[in-house]
């Protein structure tokens, strides 16, 4: 690894410092839970990312998720130039935005209806208001350690960054706003059943990951999620789907198509605007028909359905779908990865867990302070994890053999140095 005699990551994260809150845009970028400052990223290119003095990394984090090609794409990065050049944002109807929702229709017949929006949180929060004016009642069912984006009532119990913090929720949001919000523990049957029995005639809606993606990686339940589907079309409250991460994640299409599961209402986010800021939600007819201008429920958005973005996002969708089996490839090397971290940290008899879905991971340390040491040594390898044991990490189709194997010596030598510090070596 080249080092500069300047220290440029230091000067930018002084900078931003000076700027942007605790230097970041976003609390899961400040590395807080690892103890350490965070890497501040000049560029992308394939599975690699570049710090600003020039170090390499093998990148498990793609924009949480986002960039399932890899950084830099050059169909992609053309497409976006390509499209700038004839204007970026009109507040009207073009092509692109028919494109988008028809290429998703396609891998998605479910999405009779789509909405375009300019990011996930505004995706979960709209199809919750939809939910709501479509049904005439108040409350939704979440998940706790589930994360539906940063709206005020959805940050109950939260995952994401709300539980790397260790806060309940977020000051800032009055008693009043979270009372229609009930928070459920995944997989539990009875509580499920007493919420209904309690609140049944005033349920909206339950919003489900179907692979939870933000307290670590949470194995889906596929036997849950029937009892959703079954005991919400019961009581005639809509089951949405949010698909911000596993959309177009785990194969060519949604996790609902996956698990053979129909929800009401599906969101998607992330992947589908091929790096550029995005959210979408949709369904069937009978419950779209309900969002202005046909119907009374209210959501707008000055840049949602801008050109480059929904060019970027058919650019990405065409892509996955002449490459969709590159999902398997990359599914089996994450497997293989894990299986490798597993049997190593065995060895050693280091408390490590991982759990796995497709091209999805996370690690759970019986010990957080073995993680923040296995984190900073992965950095020093050259490996860029998600910062954080309550984030996944994933794979994207730029991620070749070579590079898990680099990425299993890496972890060796981290889980070694973790041994050695407990004395069991
Ligand atoms: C990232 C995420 C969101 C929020 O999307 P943003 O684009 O960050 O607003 C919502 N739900 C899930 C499951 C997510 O992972």
């Amino acid at each position: 690894m080249k080092r500069r005699r300047i220290n440029e990551n230091k000067r930018v994260l002084k900078a931003a410092k000076r700027v942007l809150v605790g230097g970041v845009n976003s609390p899961a970028r400040a590395f807080n839970y690892v103890k350490t400052d965070p890497i501040p990223i000049k560029k992308g290119k394939g599975s690699r990312i570049y710090d600003y003095n020039g170090n390499r990394y093998i990148d498990y984090l793609l924009g949480f998720g986002s960039v399932i090609l890899g950084h830099g794409i050059n169909e992609v990065t053309k497409e976006i130039s390509d499209s700038c050049e004839d204007g970026i944002v009109f507040g009207a109807t073009n092509l692109y935005e028919v494109k988008l929702a028809e290429s998703i229709r396609k891998a998605v017949p479910f999405f009779e209806k789509i909405r375009f929006t300019t990011s996930g949180t505004e995706a979960v929060m709209s199809a919750l208001r939809l939910a709501r004016g479509a049904t005439g009642r108040n409350k939704i069912i979440k998940f706790a350690h589930s994360y539906h984006g940063h709206a005020d009532h959805l940050l109950a119990k939260s995952g994401s960054g709300v539980a790397t913090l260790g806060i309940p929720g977020s000051k800032g949001v009055p008693k009043d706003f979270t009372r229609h919000t009930l928070t459920a523990p995944y997989g539990d049957r009875h509580y499920m059943d007493r919420l209904f029995n309690k609140f049944g005639s005033d349920i909206a809606a339950v919003i489900v990951e179907p692979v939870g993606g933000n307290y670590g990686v949470i194995t889906p339940d596929i036997g849950f999620m029937r009892y959703l589907r079954d005991i919400t079309k019961k009581r005639g409250s809509l089951l949405v789907f949010d698909e911000v991460i596993t959309g177009f994640r785990l194969h060519f299409g949604t996790a609902a198509q996956y698990f053979g599961i129909k929800p009401d209402l599906i969101c998607l986010g992330k992947i589908i605007g091929g790096g550029l800021p995005i959210g979408a939600y949709g369904g069937g007819n009978k419950v779209m028909k309900h969002l202005a201008p046909t119907g009374g429920v209210y959501q707008a958005s000055t840049f949602a359905g801008n050109p480059v973005v929904m060019r970027a996002g058919v650019k990405t969708i065409h892509l996955l779908s002449n490459m969709r089996k590159r999902y398997e490839f990359i599914n089996n090397l994450t497997e293989d990865l894990v299986i490798e971290l597993l049997r190593e940290a065995a060895i050693l008899g280091i408390g490590l867990s991982m759990r796995v879905f497709c091209s999805m991971f996370s690690l759970r340390f019986e010990r957080k302070a073995h993680f923040e040491i296995f984190y900073k040594i992965m950095l020093k390898e050259g490996i860029y994890l998600a910062p954080s044991e309550f984030e996944s990490n994933f794979l994207s189709f730029s991620h070749n053999r070579k590079d898990i194997e680099k990425t299993i010596n890496a972890a060796k030598k981290a889980l070694h140095a973790i041994a050695t510090k407990r004395g069991l070596i």
